[in-house]
């Protein structure tokens, strides 16, 4: 039989989604894939969070978040969506050992972390190259190492190296910080790190040896080029949704968010609604997810004809 309404993911917009789905009755069937908690899970203090006046560990969130929406009902199953049939009603999801059919489907599946695309950054990750300084910073001790990016994740990124490094070398292809001003002051004024402005990282070294020995950086004004010496390398630039499995079933941006209008969280295809940074490119904060995911939820109660 065919589950009343099922979400796709387990970060703030997913779990949001279905503490509401949960709460109005409509029996939610929540499908936690390999990351389960989302993005902030490999956060380390998350501080603009309302309702927690001290900082809070991203896992501790999640798992409070997780707690309430289970409290309430939500069913919660650990599974991999790897195909999805939107063109018919029940919606189909196909999680490889089994198949889930939905009457509404909320697609909280986030985003995840952009890599440089270098075949040395990819050969050397895990022996050097990473994107989780909460994950890996501690295996830096005493030791250099470079963040690429100038934006939030990366001065986050940084300040929490320094906790551990010796000093951490920001690299970043303007002059210019996209970072809050907040962040950029606490990072600018840390004596552990150190900016390489107006730079880009042409390789990883040493793929050779299997392990990072350091950066070959090029200076994108002048184009000259200089190695700097890291134990490991942080990559900070970005994220990208997790929506390849809907492609060609629901409208998309061109860089893959799903589309929604500004007064819902409804989808191109009636029943399926999208929450969180899998439709939401502009803000991406952990609050602006929970939010759409609340909307989801009442926009998805709605089509089952509830009132509200
Ligand atoms: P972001 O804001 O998109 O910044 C990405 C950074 O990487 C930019 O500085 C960009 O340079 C650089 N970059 C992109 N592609 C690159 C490439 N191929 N090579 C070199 N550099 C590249 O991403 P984010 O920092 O992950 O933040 C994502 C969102 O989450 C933002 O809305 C942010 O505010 C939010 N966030 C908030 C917090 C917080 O509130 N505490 C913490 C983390 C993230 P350009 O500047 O030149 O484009």
């Amino acid at each position: 039989m065919a589950e009343k309404i099922v979400i796709i993911g387990t970060g703030p917009a997913g779990l949001t989604a279905s503490i509401y789905a949960a709460r109005a009755d409509l029996n939610p069937l929540v499908i936690e894939g390999m990351e389960p908690g989302g993005q902030l899970t490999i956060t380390s203090d998350v501080e603009n969070f309302p309702g927690f006046a001290e900082p809070v560990a991203g896992p501790e969130l999640m798992g409070i978040m997780r707690r309430q929406a289970e409290r309430v009902g939500a069913r919660i199953v650990t599974g991999e969506v790897v195909a999805a049939d939107l063109k018919r009603s029940p919606f189909k999801l196909d999680l490889g050992t089994q198949t889930i059919e939905a009457e509404t489907l909320i697609i909280a599946t986030g985003a995840r972390a952009k890599w440089l695309g270098l075949a040395s950054e990819r050969k050397l990750y895990g022996k050097g190259v990473s994107a989780c300084a909460t994950c890996d910073g501690f295996f830096y001790k005493g030791k250099e190492v470079a963040v690429v990016g100038g934006g939030d994740t990366a001065l986050e990124e940084a300040l929490f190296l320094t906790h551990f490094c010796n000093k951490v070398t920001v690299i970043h292809r303007r002059d210019e910080l996209r970072g809050c001003q907040m962040l950029q002051a606490r990072a600018k004024k840390n004596p552990k790190i150190a900016f390489a402005w107006n730079s880009i990282v042409d390789d990883v070294l040493d793929a050779g040896k299997g392990v990072v020995t350091g950066l070959r950086l090029k200076d994108v004004k002048s184009g000259e080029m200089r190695e700097l010496t890291v134990d490991g390398v942080f990559i900070a630039i970005g994220h990208e949704p997790n929506t390849a499995i809907f492609k060609g079933q629901l409208d998309m941006d061109e860089l893959g968010y799903i589309k929604t209008p500004k007064t819902s969280m409804a989808t191109s295809v009636p029943g399926v609604y999208a929450a969180g940074d899998c439709q939401d490119r502009v803000y991406r904060q952990a609050i602006t997810a929970a939010g759409s995911g609340c909307m989801a939820a009442v926009d998805a109660e709605r089509y089952h004809g509830g009132e509200r």
